[in-house]
């Protein structure tokens, strides 16, 4: 039976690649894992929200996924991971080896309900116990957190629904005529593994597609997308979605799929009817089901008994730290929600986190 501790230093919520960066740069502090420091996790094993993801879904059809740090002297690579198996898989097996080399205890299944501030203390509500504790690292990612927009009928609508966090597998829509809403990498993957399964597939997306002409796409190198999350999280704003501000990479499946006739776009609908799609220009198509791959948001309902939203509709959020609460540090947040943010974000963080503990280091992580 998992138990977590009645009190410690810091709490890091969520083992993804942002929590376990953190975690990792806060033991080479000697913020010791399980005792100074504990991470928590609801999910049922390691790999973050990559456990969660579909089948079909492999490394070499995501954007590119960084090494956490450390990840090499461990023994593993992301760049010579096998590209045939599910992500899921390969991604989960490769946390869960980086867990037990360096010792990051990871307590799971466990889940935050809420995080309380108890003036000098904070109190994390876990669904085995409460933990005091002097800081909080919130790493949950946005998983847990899908976004669907509103349009007009989609009530009405009675086919099948899914989004990007409920999509298992094509074979779900066989036979069927279905409609892929959003413009983004996971919208692509799930048109181009409909092919051939589905009856017919229509893709609706809000902008034209914005194809970048290399291959592969490196978030950290997306500047323009990282500094529009950036600057909405220092003003508290809610934050965009980073993958659309980045393009696309033209690889030689996509390229092939938009020779073939796969990949195209139409904009987005007007209204959805009972059993069908209606188009800016009025005309109608009958459709069975809608895969929604319009993005997620920041997973943080459990941080509201905190009060950390400002009037703009998000957590005003200056180098990590919650400027409402400097005891709440955020990895994987805004600028940093990608795989070479979360590392980045948990060297920096660390430090934070050790100089708010009233330590200060030379260690030269
Ligand atoms: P997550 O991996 O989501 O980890 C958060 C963890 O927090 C989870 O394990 C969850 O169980 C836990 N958690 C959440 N809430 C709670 C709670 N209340 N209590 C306890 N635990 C909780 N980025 C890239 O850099 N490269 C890519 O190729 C790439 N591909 C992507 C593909 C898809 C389909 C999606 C949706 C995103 C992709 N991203 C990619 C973005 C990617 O999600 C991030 O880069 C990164 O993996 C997120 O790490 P994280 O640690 O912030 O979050």
């Amino acid at each position: 039976m998992v138990a977590v501790p009645a009190r410690t230093d810091v709490v890091v919520i969520g083992a993804g690649q942002a929590g376990l960066s953190v975690a990792y740069y806060l033991q080479r502090l000697g913020v010791r894992s399980g005792v100074d420091q504990v991470v928590v996790d609801r999910g049922p094993g390691p790999g973050g929200a990559w456990q969660q993801r579909w089948a079909a879904l492999r490394l070499g059809s995501a954007h590119r996924v960084h090494d956490l740090p450390g990840m090499r002297r461990a023994g593993i690579t992301f760049e010579t991971a096998d590209r045939s198996r599910p992500a899921r898989d390969v991604v989960g097996e490769y946390y869960g080896h980086y867990e037990r080399f360096y010792g990051l205890d990871v307590r799971r299944p466990v889940t935050v309900a809420a995080v309380f501030d108890r003036g000098a203390e904070l109190v994390v509500r876990t669904t085995v116990g409460e933990i005091v504790t002097r800081t909080v690292v919130n790493a949950t990612g946005t998983w847990g957190a899908p976004f669907v927009p509103y349009y007009p009928g989609v009530r009405e609508f009675s086919g099948r629904q899914v989004h990007t966090a409920t999509y298992r597998d094509a074979a779900d829509f066989a036979g069927l005529r279905v409609l892929v809403v959003g413009g983004g990498t996971s919208a692509i993957g799930f048109l181009l593994e409909l092919e051939g399964v589905a009856a017919k597939t229509f893709w609706a997306t809000r902008r034209p597609v914005d194809y970048l002409d290399q291959g592969t796409l490196d978030l950290e190198a997306a500047v323009t997308a990282v500094n529009q999350q950036d600057d909405a999280a220092k003003q508290g704003r809610a934050l965009p979605s980073i993958v659309s501000g980045t393009g696309v990479p033209k690889t030689r499946r996509i390229a092939a799929a938009i020779e073939r006739g796969v990949l195209s776009p139409r904009p987005m609908f007007d209204h959805l009817e009972r059993e069908a799609v209606v188009w800016p220009d009025g005309s109608r198509e009958r459709i069975d089901a809608i895969v929604w791959a319009t993005g997620f948001r920041p997973d943080i309902r459990h941080l509201s008994p905190l009060r950390l939203h400002e009037k703009a509709g998000g957590v005003q959020v200056t180098s990590g730290a919650a400027e409402r609460d400097p005891r709440i540090f955020f990895a994987g947040y805004g600028p940093t929600a990608s795989t070479i943010g979360a590392n980045r974000a948990g060297r920096t963080l660390a430090r934070q986190v050790f100089a708010a503990l009233g330590d200060t280091t030379t260690a030269p992580i």
